[in-house]
């Protein structure tokens, strides 16, 4: 199936420092996922079952999938990842079957977490929509509920659209944290570029808490592309001068008028 491809073992290496700012987002997951993990003794004593499932939800290009994929390395945990439009997209029956099928591997590569990305191509199935919708979602529900505390099961789950998720899906027991990642403030835009620029070969007359402020309303995927942009016009000086040109103010000031915010209304 389609959604396989989508399947990974091998945990992408992303650290809890290749992300800017989002400190109570990393946080609230190192919770929920090492606690059980590396203190069930004081959970079962205390008498506390943690969260099974969690639901990051937030504008586009925030972080979502890169926190997701920081867990996973984090925590030395198997990643598996699947999109809702593609288990949605697919013949009638096999959409259930894919979804069965990642819980299935998810229990065999224990500890490891499922990344639902796009949750409400399935979780709002219920309201209009495709007609196996529901099938799929029922599906869903009964695989989370399936899933046994502390047997190294982490489902998370990311959405921009969390209204329109089936109430369902939040119950107690299934995606009950839900958690807000949202777009970068100043210090974390400072934060993004300085990871961002580390790889990059910077002129002196770059001053990140100003750029970091004329950015102000860009997600972390704007900044690293106003970035990437702006590398592409010394990378052009570069070669029309024939010697290697660093990134300079002016390479940022051009970038800076090529890249739109699509998160926040200008
Ligand atoms: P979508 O909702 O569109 O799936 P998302 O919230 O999952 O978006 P990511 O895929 O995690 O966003 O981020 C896209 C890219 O933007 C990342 O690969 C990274 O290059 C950059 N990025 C976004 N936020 C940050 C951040 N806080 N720190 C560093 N890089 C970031």
């Amino acid at each position: 199936p389609t959604a396989m491809r989508e399947v990974y073992l091998e945990p992408p290496k992303v650290r809890w420092t290749d992300i800017g700012g989002q400190d109570e987002v990393k946080q609230s997951l190192r919770e929920a996922v090492e606690w059980p993990l590396k203190h069930p003794e004081i959970m079962a004593e205390l008498g506390i079952t943690g969260t099974k499932g969690l639901l990051l939800y937030g504008p586009p290009g925030c972080s979502k999938t890169l926190t997701a994929q920081a867990l996973a390395t984090e925590a030395g945990l198997n990643f598996i990842a699947v999109k809702g439009a593609e288990i949605l997209n697919m013949y009638v029956g096999e959409s259930e079957r894919a979804v069965r099928e990642v819980f299935r591997k998810a229990r065999a590569a224990s500890p490891s977490v499922i990344f639902f990305d796009e949750i409400d191509a399935i979780g709002s199935a219920r309201e209009g929509g495709q007609s196996n919708g529901v099938n799929v979602l029922t599906t869903l529900l009964n695989e989370m509920d399936g899933i046994e505390m502390l047997r190294g099961v982490i489902i998370l789950a990311a959405t921009n659209k969390p209204e329109i998720l089936d109430p369902a899906l939040m119950r107690p027991g299934r995606l009950d944290t839900i958690l807000y990642v949202g777009p970068p403030d100043q210090l974390a835009r400072k934060d993004i570029l300085r990871i961002k620029m580390n790889k990059m070969k910077i002129s002196e007359d770059i001053d990140i808490g100003e750029l970091a402020e004329r950015m102000e309303g860009h997600s972390g995927a704007e900044i690293v592309s106003i970035c990437d942009k702006a590398g592409h016009g010394a990378m052009k000086d570069s070669l029309r001068d024939g010697k290697i040109r660093p990134i300079t103010k002016l390479h940022f000031e051009s970038a800076l008028e090529k890249v739109d915010r699509q998160i926040t209304p200008t």
